[in-house]
């Protein structure tokens, strides 16, 4: 029987063919304040790796949008930046993840003081059950948050763009709102208890395009003074809202890898990588 060269080389041979560039030359490192760092980053459920030596840094007060094709750890990497996936059996990592100079899986670090600081919106809106005015008023009671309780209510939902749609209904459910005003009363959720970065993991692919458009002009106008990485599968929304754009594929034992991350417009314009390229123009994914 035939035997095919490519069949005998090994795993580490094929993982190898997949380095095009330096890292160094794919990764931008920048020049301005970051928030939090990503060093030799790997992801575990139980033996299977999910993510494979990512390294970069999500600059502050800008919008990072990870993008790649479905499975290569986009939720994995994002859910990792608040220790979300702490709550899954047999999860583990390695290297680490440094948010402001703090290592955010060293012993001692609360995960909820994490989560405090770390916020997220998911890719379905999830009001509480409750009145608006107590789906914001929650989070700040339960974390201790000091101030008026109605003052927080309405700055959060202001900086949702949500109060002049909601502000004479307060104690209506969270659950009567459209689809596009619960995600906005999901982010004024995360805002209320005075977080630095958001991650939002596909915050839109619920929505129709009118709720979608007014969700990424709000992240335009979060990002002058929050942080926000989001999770998308929409290349034309990445390419709108990011300032930087982190590509992420598969290698061939299927651990995800950052192959490119840099200046949106640079990442879709000039990508330094060849598979970046292939992605972008639709060659596959
Ligand atoms: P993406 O967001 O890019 O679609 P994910 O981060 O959701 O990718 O998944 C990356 C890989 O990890 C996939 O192979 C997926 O099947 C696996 N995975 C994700 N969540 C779990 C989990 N809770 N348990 C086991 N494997 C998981």
């Amino acid at each position: 029987m035939m035997v095919h060269t490519t069949e005998r080389r090994t795993t580490e041979d094929r993982l190898a063919a997949t380095e095009t560039l330096p890292l160094s030359e794919r990764v931008t490192r920048l020049s301005d304040e970051s928030v939090l760092e990503v060093e030799d980053f790997h992801a575990y459920y139980r033996e299977f790796r999910a993510l494979y030596n990512v390294s970069f840094q999500i600059p502050a007060r800008k919008i990072t949008a990870l993008i790649g094709p479905s499975g290569c750890g986009k939720s994995t990497l994002l859910r990792c930046m608040n220790r979300m996936n702490d709550l899954v059996p047999g999860f583990h990592i390695e290297g680490q993840m440094t948010y402001r100079g703090l290592d955010l899986y060293a012993r001692d670090v609360d995960p909820v003081e994490v989560r405090r600081r770390i916020g997220m919106v998911f890719q379905k809106p999830n009001p509480f059950p409750k009145s608006i005015y107590e789906n914001i008023a929650f989070g700040p009671k339960v974390n201790g948050i000091k101030g008026n309780m109605d003052e927080i209510v309405e700055k959060s939902l202001r900086q949702a763009a949500l109060w002049d749609d909601v502000k004479d209904k307060l104690n209506d459910s969270g659950l009567a709102l459209s689809g596009g005003q619960q995600q906005r009363l999901c982010i004024a959720r995360a805002l209320a208890v005075q977080p630095e970065i958001i991650l939002m993991d596909e915050p839109c692919s619920a929505l129709d395009p009118i709720a979608t458009l007014k969700i990424e002009d709000l992240m335009r106008d979060l990002a002058k003074d929050y942080t926000i990485v989001i999770v998308t599968h929409n290349m034309q929304q990445a390419a709108r809202v990011a300032d930087y754009t982190a590509f992420l594929m598969m290698r061939p034992d299927r651990a995800g890898e950052l192959v490119e991350f840099t200046d949106t417009d640079v990442l879709f314009t000039t990508p330094k990588d060849k598979r970046t390229e292939d992605y972008i123009t639709g060659r596959f994914g």
